[in-house]
């Protein structure tokens, strides 16, 4: 007789008995089974016809309407009669409460679901379910490996990227009188920059070698529908790359290429204020307070603004005027190069803008920009495969800040393993609750 008390805990196969409030004014809830299948032993299945004993359980659940609820069971345990079957004894089961569990299933599952879906971190959930932190720990692996995607979908534009996991650490060599890193851990993330599928998975460590083995480890039809790939400027990538996915076309993000013009830039002004001053920047040195305007994109002043930049140069001290003028220059090429993408742009325009910046940087005779100027000639393949598709890894770079925000909350993990799991469940789209790194 399922009566409306019943209906209302919703706990499948049991019974609600009557409800009164202890003195606390916590209700406490009497249940029984309904359940026939409970009858039944769970190692043969045939159905027990001898009591041995009642027993009490107070399973932990969820609250009712808002309201704590103390849960009392009081089951039978059987005898299981049947000759061969090892199991003398049982007590009665229901999905939501197995036998010698003592937190409802549905409990765990909120308190899993919490982390995994709703940015709680592993020791707020616990608070928030009262339970203890490895018994929420559990239910979020649980929960994430239901939620979480075996096998990424195909995808036409990867992108990789790498974060770095806590603190680098570092011990003085005395015998090479520097400072070493002992201990730098990283984390290379693959995401789906084209389909929306989010973080498709982190390996840890930063070598060629483990983005080969993911790379490895997806099947070789999913392997030839990657069509593009967006990387840093880092050569460990490009190798991986090359080697796992040959034909692959190789694409650098623009704003490491905006991000090196603007530190050659920086590189020469603060080499030559030393040389002419003979000591470094600081406020009331002209090119020191414009450091900021500098490495603002002309285009994006005003032309009167751009005007009065070039003049206050102009105005600098010889030794500092010429150089840093050079290097603006030679960053403001760069900028206009990479703005014909999306462009559609011709091989003249490419190849005489492309030509304006190397003469730029050779006559300038400026280390810093022949470095620079070497750079670019050596991504300069990547950097064209830019101009042509227009893309970029900014969907790499917001993953990369979910998982940050992740680690964060979390005070950093110990646990690699469950790092990745927690931040793949904020990043991959298919399962991901409340943060977007789009
Ligand atoms: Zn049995």
């Amino acid at each position: 007789m399922v009566n409306d008390t019943t209906r209302l805990l919703g706990l499948d196969g049991l019974v609600v008995d009557r409800v009164r409030l202890d003195p606390d004014g916590v209700p406490v809830v009497a249940l029984s089974t309904a359940d026939e299948q409970a009858q039944c032993c769970p190692d043969c299945g045939v159905r027990a016809r001898r009591v041995k004993d009642w027993v009490t359980t107070r399973p932990r659940d969820l609250p009712v309407a808002g309201r704590a609820t103390r849960l009392r069971w009081r089951k039978r345990r059987w005898h299981c009669d049947h000759g061969g079957c090892r199991r003398r004894t049982f007590t009665e089961q229901v999905a939501q409460v197995p036998a010698r569990h003592r937190v409802t299933a549905r409990l765990r599952q909120a308190a899993g679901a919490a982390v995994a879906d709703g940015a709680r971190t592993v020791v707020q959930s616990a608070r928030d379910h009262d339970l203890s932190w490895p018994v929420v720990a559990a239910a979020f692996t649980a929960h994430a490996g239901v939620v979480l995607p075996d096998e990424p979908e195909p995808v036409e534009v990867l992108g990789i990227d790498e974060t770095r996991r806590g603190r680098p650490k570092w011990v003085f060599d005395q015998v090479s009188q520097a400072w070493q890193s002992s201990v730098d851990r990283w984390h290379v993330g693959m995401c789906d920059l084209s389909g929306g599928q989010g973080l498709l998975g982190q390996v840890e460590g930063r070598t060629a070698q483990v983005v080969i083995d993911w790379l490895g480890h997806r099947s070789q039809t999913w392997r030839d529908q990657v069509r593009y790939v967006a990387i840093d400027m880092c050569t460990i990538f490009k190798s991986a790359v090359r080697e796992a996915l040959p034909h692959a076309i190789l694409v650098v993000d623009h704003f490491h290429v905006v991000q090196l013009a603007h530190q050659a830039l920086n590189e020469v002004r603060r080499r030559v204020t030393v040389q002419v001053r003979g000591r470094r920047g600081r406020a009331g040195d002209r090119e020191w307070d414009l450091r900021n305007r500098l490495t603002r994109s002309a285009k994006r002043m005003r032309a009167e603004r751009v005007d009065k930049l070039c003049d206050e140069i102009a105005g600098l001290p010889a030794g500092i005027s010429v150089p840093v003028l050079a290097a603006w220059n030679a960053k403001e090429d760069l900028l206009d190069l990479l703005a014909l993408a999306r462009t559609h742009p011709d091989r003249e325009n490419v190849a005489r803008l492309l030509h304006r910046f190397y003469q730029r940087c050779a006559d300038s005779g400026l280390p810093e920009l022949a470095r620079l100027a070497t750079t670019i000639e050596i991504w300069w393949p990547q950097i064209l495969a830019f101009l042509h598709t227009g893309i970029t890894n900014a969907g790499s770079e917001g993953t990369n800040r979910v998982i940050k925000t992740v680690a964060r909350d979390a005070y950093g993990f110990r646990n690699p393993i469950n790092q990745r799991l927690r931040t793949r469940c904020a990043t991959t789209r298919k399962s991901r609750g409340h943060l977007n790194p789009a």
